[in-house]
């Protein structure tokens, strides 16, 4: 077919063709570091590749100028869609002017961490586990985000030496048991980095696992390469703790990534921030699930998102995750269902919240409402 047409029609018509795709639609490096080198930072970045509504525009300029920093990578970038702002995946990542405004109940440290801190980048609420933050930088930046008060803020990853008080501590408490390392995103950094922070960690013999907490799987899937499993494994137990929000996160790369950490022995457990209009529904959050379950994800937390300042259009009240769950119940597996959590403001720890089965207490009777709505007496036995 190429014979038939002429070389000088060629010269005339492709370039420009290919020029007008160009414009359209940026390319999506295949590698990670050049999906970092060119992810979204600015806003007039941002225009060029969405139509951005006036609400978008001023909260990106402004994001811009103070605030939780703007980052998109191409391939996340990918999943937005271009024309409509209500796209789960867009409004996970592309600011608002709501980011401006504060609403009750609003903190710029909800968990607390600042009080916690036991030593420097270290974080402790809980006898037997303490959470590392190794880096402020992410792959993107979510609009939710927990840690938006340092995050992004030009530090980069914390240097071995400024986290060896931080081990130094966690040798001095044998009770504890677990590291999370988070950020930031872990995986945001260098290989070898991370290697040698893992490899510092198992050398306090009382640290029985390592957690990595990444959204790097959904939002840099390509970051998760033969050579990172085969580093990290090394190290193992390491359970990953990942962040799926949204069935569009669901992608053959995304799964991909989850496929290879479970085949090098990774467990992989997912935890969803309940999101307004993003994730707030039982059908969204069944498909979301089962997806995951599929990809041996396993779904461990549904959490109510934290009230970080300049949020509170992303939140959804208590009763709509109760409502959320109890829909879910019995028309999901266990193995499906997430525990709903709220992590209490403060940082006084996380709470599970459940909607009431419990219809009646008797003198050794209890009364239980099934997911049918069936009320059903269970019997204790006898007492001596
Ligand atoms: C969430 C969190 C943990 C881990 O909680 P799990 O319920 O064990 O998953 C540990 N430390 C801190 C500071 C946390 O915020």
């Amino acid at each position: 077919m190429a014979a038939l047409v002429s070389p000088s029609s060629l010269v005339r018509i492709r370039p420009r063709r290919v020029a007008k795709a160009k414009t359209s639609k940026p390319r999506s490096p295949r590698d990670w570091p050049g999906q970092l080198r060119e992810s979204i930072r600015s806003v007039d970045q941002l225009a060029r590749v969405l139509d951005l509504t006036p609400e978008e525009l001023e909260g990106a300029r402004r994001a811009e100028r103070e605030g939780l920093p703007i980052a998109i990578t191409p391939y996340y970038l990918s999943l937005c869609d271009r024309h409509d702002a209500t796209c789960p995946v867009r409004r996970q990542c592309v600011p608002r002017i709501d980011e401006a405004h504060e609403v009750p109940g609003d903190l710029v440290d909800p968990l607390g961490e600042v009080d916690h801190e036991v030593a420097p980048h270290l974080v402790r609420r809980y006898p037997d586990r303490v959470l590392l933050l190794a880096t402020d930088r992410c792959a993107v930046y979510c609009r939710f985000c927990t840690r938006s008060r340092i995050v992004g803020d030009g530090g980069g990853p914390v240097p071995l030496d400024r986290l060896e008080p931080a081990m130094a501590w966690i040798a001095a408490h044998p009770e504890i048991r677990d590291v999370i390392v988070s950020g930031g995103d872990p995986l945001a950094m260098a290989t070898d980095r991370l290697d040698r922070i893992l490899a510092r960690i198992r050398a306090i013999p009382s640290v029985e696992t390592i957690r990595l907490a990444t959204r790097v799987p959904v939002t840099l899937p390509m970051r998760i390469t033969t050579e990172l499993v085969r580093a990290l494994r090394k190290h193992h137990p390491i359970w990953v703790m990942t962040h799926f929000n949204h069935p569009k996160e669901l992608t053959p790369a995304s799964i991909a990534a989850c496929t290879r950490l479970a085949d090098a022995g990774f467990p992989v457990m997912n935890q969803t921030v309940l999101l307004a209009g993003i994730n707030d529904d039982a059908n969204v959050l069944e498909t979301l699930f089962r997806g995951l379950v599929r990809a041996r994800v396993r779904p461990y937390y549904l959490l109510q998102a934290d009230p970080v300042r300049g949020t509170g259009h992303l939140r959804t009240p208590i009763a709509k995750g109760l409502a959320i769950v109890e829909q879910l119940q019995g028309r999901l597996t266990g193995i499906a269902l997430p525990k709903l959590i709220c992590d209490t403001p403060g940082g006084k720890g996380k709470v599970p919240l459940s909607p009431d089965y419990v219809v009646a207490r008797g003198e050794g009777t209890t009364t239980l409402r099934t997911f049918r709505g069936e009320a059903v007496t269970y019997v204790d036995p006898p007492r001596e």
